[in-house]
């Protein structure tokens, strides 16, 4: 049946995997916006990509517009990544040493981002929580600014976000997570630059850094106002505070360099991650060479990692980044325009309320009649707007993030086989959100 009509509302071989999982993993999933709560509903068991497809266990197949949550700009298993990956798995998987294939993956960064020296990790959460390590151990200040409604990794400085109004200091926002280990974390609202001063003002000998997504994509997407992130290194750098751009989902993959390459700012550190590994687990910060020069065994700043730089990881990352040249980056943001429109030409058609939004290639739809500035505007959303269209849009072969608060991602790899896909699914989907 893949690819063809209307799927059941069952998914009989998910369903079964899902109920084996749920007895021994929490929640079924090893990450929790897989498991579908957001949409209600069975998460599918996927079981192979094939460039723009995903097929799952029940062997119906999907047009991909999740791309594992960035990484895959190339589509799925694209032979030159697979082959990269089997000639590094055939030399051995990993070696605790030195490797040349780490070299070349830090040497391409350095080439096309601003960052002089780079240190390789393996997840997003890692660079995120490093840098601000580093921000802290090169200041000798323990504070951090944050935004609400921005993503930067599940460790427990940065897992604290905003409660209502202008500032929320250190509220902990997961059962776990200490006061004593969000208590300097400051949470303001996104793209105000006012709130930045304004805490500047009052603790700015105290700040370490200001942490920014490069342009939001946790909340859905929302760019930064125009001057934004420059005003950020401005205020940071006038209190001798540092700026950390985060690139973790940016990078790499809406230019060559990554929001830099569309909207430069004179941060102090970037941190990098999904694209760059090519599907595999790594990661990366980086910056000026007096910063990042402070790390162990440079400096004195630890920070390590047992598979960090691994080989194989290393060897999808740089066969990805050596295939993503500006034609490839043209394309993504020649798609991205094609998929956005034909789902806002389909919601406009239904009469459907919806919002949507660009930073580059990463878009979002918001299912709202208002501007989207911030988290408290991306809130407005009628989330069950946004299920009923998820779940029209499921059954008919289109995989979309499973939550109204998450960005789209193309790749390279959506022909027209899958635009029409996605064509044919819209209408049905909208009406369901109407
Ligand atoms: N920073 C940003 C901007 C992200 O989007 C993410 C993940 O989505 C992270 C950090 C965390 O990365 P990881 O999931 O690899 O730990």
């Amino acid at each position: 049946s893949a690819g063809s009509g209307r799927y059941p509302a069952d998914a009989p071989a998910s369903e079964a995997l899902f109920d084996r999982a749920t007895a021994i993993v929490p929640g079924g999933v090893n990450s929790p916006v897989r498991a579908f709560r957001a949409v209600g509903g069975t998460p599918r068991f996927m079981v192979r990509g094939e460039g723009p497809w995903l097929y799952d266990a029940d062997d119906r197949r999907y047009v991909d517009l999740v791309c594992s949550w960035g990484p895959l700009i190339l589509g799925h298993a694209h032979p030159e990544v697979v082959e990269a990956v089997q000639a590094a798995a055939a030399k051995g998987t990993s070696f605790g040493a030195p490797t040349p294939g780490e070299v070349e993956l830090a040497a391409e960064i350095v080439a096309r981002t601003p960052v002089e020296q780079v240190r390789l990790v393996n997840s997003g959460t890692e660079a995120t929580m490093s840098a601000i390590r580093l921000a802290r151990g090169f200041t000798g200040r323990s504070k951090i600014v944050k935004f609400s409604g921005c993503y930067h990794g599940h460790s427990d400085a940065l897992l604290a976000a905003a409660g209502s109004g202008v500032a929320t200091f250190g509220l902990p926002d997961s059962p776990g997570v200490t006061g004593a280990a969000a208590g300097d974390t400051i949470v303001l609202p996104y793209n105000d630059i006012d709130a930045v001063e304004r805490v500047f003002a009052a603790e700015g000998p105290h700040i370490a850094a200001i942490i920014t997504e490069a342009a939001a994509g946790n909340m859905g997407v929302v760019a930064p106002r125009d001057g934004f992130n420059q005003r950020l290194a401005g205020i940071a750098h006038a209190h001798g505070a540092l700026l950390i751009v985060d690139e973790v989902m940016t990078g790499f993959r809406v230019s060559r360099a990554g929001w830099h390459g569309l909207d430069p700012s004179e941060a102090d550190l970037w941190t990098y991650g999904k694209v760059m590994g090519g599907g595999l687990p790594a990661a990366a910060f980086g910056g000026r060479a007096e910063v990042m020069s402070r790390l162990a065994p440079a400096g004195p700043v630890y920070q390590a990692g047992t598979l960090s730089g691994n080989p194989l990881a290393c060897a999808a990352g740089l066969a990805t980044l050596r295939l993503a040249d500006d034609a490839l980056y043209r394309r993504l943001d020649e798609t991205a325009a094609v998929v956005g429109k034909l789902a806002a030409d389909a919601l406009a058609a239904a009469g459907v309320p919806h919002r949507l939004s660009y930073a580059g290639s990463m878009f979002s739809i918001f299912f709202t009649d208002a501007d989207v500035v911030d988290y408290d505007s991306a809130r407005t959303q009628q989330v069950p707007a946004f299920k009923a269209f998820f779940h029209g849009m499921l059954a008919a072969g289109v995989y979309l993030p499973p939550s109204a608060f998450e960005s789209w991602f193309v790749s390279a790899a959506i022909d027209d086989a899958a635009l029409e896909q996605i064509a044919a699914a819209l209408p049905a989907a909208a009406n369901a959100a109407a």
